[in-house]
């Protein structure tokens, strides 16, 4: 026998007219590239969506086609989401950040028709254009006062182009599972892979992602994504954010930490996510300026694990609750929030931090095992350490045109590639990445741990931690530090500093001291240039 409940297929469109209906009067404020603050509704955004998907239906966009953006979070990048699923057409987010090599290789990969660009980014596509074999029209998010001269062909102003269209669209309707996005991870290895998210993976995912020990997402909340929406679907905040009504503050090109800063405080910004690189550069400037923090509420730190430094100036310097947070591309992205249980609420001081350092709970949606590499799955006593592997409906089960590659083990669980555990209570801790892992004497070393103890001490910038050859134990661990600017700290001081803090096997067997250490494209060490670099490095 069958339910009677009503046919409701959960399309994104649907997260957009629920918050012009219920929300309409709710604002989009953005600081546009051009620098102004701009601001708008949902009401309004919901009708340029409408005007956008018709203007796309007048230029021959058809269901599954593929439009990339190259753009900065602004509500114009927003529009193009919504317009184009409304559509059955395609977001697909181009990170801009890496080489211009992959963004022509992902974009001809994708064969997406259009592109919608910032102008801070059409440089990189003049440079690109003559590779890029697809696109048929170049769209530059500005009005026409502001479109500077290019050499490329075809190009329009955005606001010129959607005003040859009205608003009197309705929505095409598309059956749940249709595609929506498209997201690439930068493949630090290989070829970066396509990730499809579906209509219906997205609403769950926005769904899920937003009860409260999650994002916990109020309609009297005011959110600021700083993390870009191309990277790892923008965290859903463009599709959660509706969903609940909240207001969304979009930091545009500026990312530094007065400009975050200004945004946080003028916008009275509730709760805000980013990577810990850029809640670093707020907590310097908010240490060099005396500026406060009255408004914010909660911060979403994830992307990589969030120093416990960081997590302390948040909470007790400024008064605001850190939500450390893990996912991935493929995840749609979230993974695990890390909220405090019932008895877990009340633990304050070390023991709060030592909590917080842990990446979280999954929420409804997600489940996670962990097993040793036969597949064999691992007891979650807080202490065994194995491949972190998940299964979800808004979690990838295969690449863009790589369908028939099995990426899932027998039970349909996801490899995230990560090594973690995860204690009694369900609280999973990234001890690794799989390939970062440093196998001592057959041991397992977490080089994050060693990372997140090193940065501890005062003199320490940055630091990274590989596995290099070592005759007895296959692997050591080395140490690699970029001291903070004006001082020199010594070996010996930094590895007294940690002593005693991990077992002594786990000690770093060398330091070295590098200016600067190489970064991919979404901010992550990268390590494989750091193994390459100390390949032949001798330890004492
Ligand atoms: P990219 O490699 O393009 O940045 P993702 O954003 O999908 O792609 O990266 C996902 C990976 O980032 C995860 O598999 C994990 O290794 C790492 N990561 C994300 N959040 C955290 C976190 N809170 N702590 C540690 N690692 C994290």
């Amino acid at each position: 026998m069958l339910g009677l409940m009503q046919d409701w297929p959960l399309t994104c469109t649907r997260l957009i007219d629920h918050a012009a209906r219920n929300h309409g009067a709710v604002e989009i404020v953005s600081r546009s590239v051009e620098g102004p603050i701009h601001r708008t509704t949902y009401r309004e955004l919901h009708e340029r969506a409408r005007q956008l998907a018709k203007r796309l239906q007048r230029q021959g966009i058809r269901l599954g086609d593929r439009l990339a953006t190259l753009a900065w979070n602004t509500w114009r990048h927003v529009e193009v989401w919504y317009g184009a699923m409304g559509l059955g057409a395609i977001y697909h987010t181009v990170n801009p950040r890496l080489f211009p090599e992959q963004i022509a290789w992902i974009m001809n990969h994708a064969e997406d028709r259009l592109l919608f660009v910032d102008l801070t980014f059409l440089p990189i596509v003049e440079k690109i254009w003559p590779r890029l074999q697809t696109i048929e029209q170049v769209i530059v998010l500005c009005d026409a006062v502001h479109l500077p001269p290019t050499t490329l062909p075809r190009v329009v102003p955005y606001e010129d182009w959607l005003a040859e269209a009205d608003a009197d669209f309705a929505w095409v309707e598309v059956e749940e599972n249709t595609a929506a996005g498209m997201c690439y991870t930068s493949g630090t290895t290989g070829d970066p892979k396509g990730v499809v998210y579906s209509h219906r993976s997205n609403v769950l995912h926005a769904l899920c992602a937003s009860v409260p020990d999650m994002l916990g997402l109020r309609s009297r909340d005011r959110v600021m994504p700083v993390v870009p929406l191309f990277h790892a679907n923008g965290w859903s905040l463009a599709l959660s954010a509706p969903l609940a009504g909240s207001a969304l503050v979009l930091p545009g090109p500026k990312m530094d930490g007065q400009s975050i800063w200004h945004l946080l405080d003028s916008e009275r910004v509730t709760l805000t996510a980013a990577v810990p690189t850029v809640w670093l550069m707020l907590l310097q400037h908010l240490q060099s300026t005396g500026a406060g923090l009255p408004w914010l509420e909660r911060v979403v730190i994830g992307g990589s694990a969030c120093p416990r430094a960081i997590t302390r100036a948040f909470e007790e310097d400024y008064d605001v609750r850190v939500m450390h947070a893990w996912g991935m591309t493929e995840m749609s992205p979230i993974g695990t929030v890390c909220a405090p249980k019932a008895g877990k609420a009340t633990l304050t001081g070390e023991a709060r931090l030592d909590l917080q350092a842990k990446q979280g709970i999954a929420p409804f949606g997600v489940e996670l095992k962990i097993t040793d590499d036969a597949g064999t799955e691992l007891p979650w006593d807080g202490r065994t350490f194995g491949r972190l592997k998940v299964r979800g409906p808004a979690i990838a089960r295969a690449y863009f045109k790589a369908e028939t590659d099995e990426v899932l083990d027998p039970e349909g669980f996801f490899d995230t590639g990560d090594v973690a555990h995860i204690d009694p209570d369900g609280y999973m801790q990234i001890t690794d990445r799989s390939k970062d892992v440093i196998k001592s004497g057959g041991e397992w070393i977490s080089s994050i741990d060693l990372e997140n103890l090193a940065v501890g001490h005062p003199d320490v910038a940055e630091a990274a931690v590989i596995g290099v050859p070592h005759p007895k134990w296959d692997e050591r661990p080395l140490l690699i530090v970029v001291p903070r600017s004006d001082t020199q700290p010594r070996a010996e001081d930094i590895l007294a500093y940690m002593q005693g803090k991990i077992a002594s096997w786990w000690m770093p067997d060398d330091v070295v001291f590098l200016d600067e250490i190489p970064h991919t494209a979404t901010g992550k060490i990268r390590k494989s240039a750091l193994r390459e670099m100390f390949r032949a490095h001798v330890l004492p």
